[in-house]
């Protein structure tokens, strides 16, 4: 009943020849049983949404500001995304929030401005090392949960990525075990605050997902995805883990 997602988050990285990408992505990928994501820099929303227009890959943009419109040099706003041609948004992410000093009101505030603006939210969650070593994973991602989706969030309109700090670009990835118990438990407190829509909420896994270890990954209960950084920037490296969460 949750239509599977494959998400790709470019960061920081892309220039107007990685559109070609996006085309080879396509090109492997005519008629794909799960949706995909590309969410490149701002600097490329624009010319990739234009590229992908009718077709089954959607563009987002990595951030946006809780507010409409106004005095905020260098952001950009959810009205703004969507105008260039998004439909999705990623707010929360790690390094946002370690870059940025975003907390979980600023999250939850720029989450209710994405869904206000007609977008879907990627709301990221997760651990730094420090707090799984110590024990405290459960209680961080019930924390972050609680404090970074707003009331406004439904099954349609918010999409949440746990995604295990330390497993961000460093080639870690918790075990198949660990997987599933936080998701078990994320899906938990969904369902216990939104009812239907907490059980119609994708529950994303990101950290480290490469080609080789995807298939195992989505055979976990309540994955319905990945978000997926450095292995999405190529169409080879992204192709084969969009094949995997389509048998899946
Ligand atoms: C990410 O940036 O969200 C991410 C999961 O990165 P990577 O796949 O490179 O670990």
């Amino acid at each position: 009943m949750r239509r599977k997602l494959a998400a790709g988050n470019w960061k920081m990285n892309g220039s107007t020849a990685s559109l070609a990408q996006v085309a080879e992505l396509m090109a492997a990928n005519p008629a794909p049983s799960v949706d995909i994501l590309i969410c490149p820099p701002a600097t490329l929303i624009g010319q990739m949404a234009t590229a992908c227009l009718g077709t089954s890959v959607a563009v987002g943009g990595q951030d946006c500001h809780a507010k409409t419109s106004g005095a905020h040099t260098g952001d950009i706003s959810a009205a703004q995304l969507m105008d260039a041609g998004a439909s999705h948004v990623i707010v929360g992410h790690s390094e946002r929030r370690t870059d940025h000093a975003e907390t979980d009101a600023t999250v939850r505030a720029k989450a209710e401005a994405g869904i206000a603006a007609g977008l879907t939210v990627v709301i990221c969650i997760g651990e730094t090392l420090s707090e799984r070593e110590s024990g405290k994973t459960l209680d961080v991602v019930a924390r972050q949960l609680a404090g970074s989706i707003p009331d406004s969030a439904t099954g349609e309109t918010a999409v949440i990525a746990y995604e295990p700090v330390w497993a961000i670009g460093t080639g870690k990835v918790p075990t198949l075990d660990q997987i599933a118990e936080v998701h078990a438990a994320i899906r938990a407190a969904l369902v216990a605050r939104f009812a239907t829509d907490g059980a119609r909420m994708r529950i994303l896994y990101g950290g480290s997902v490469k080609p080789d270890n995807a298939a195992a990954i989505f055979g976990v209960p309540d994955v319905d995805g990945a978000l997926v950084g450095g292995a999405s920037l190529k169409s080879a490296d992204f192709s084969p883990i969009i094949a995997a969460l389509s048998n899946a």
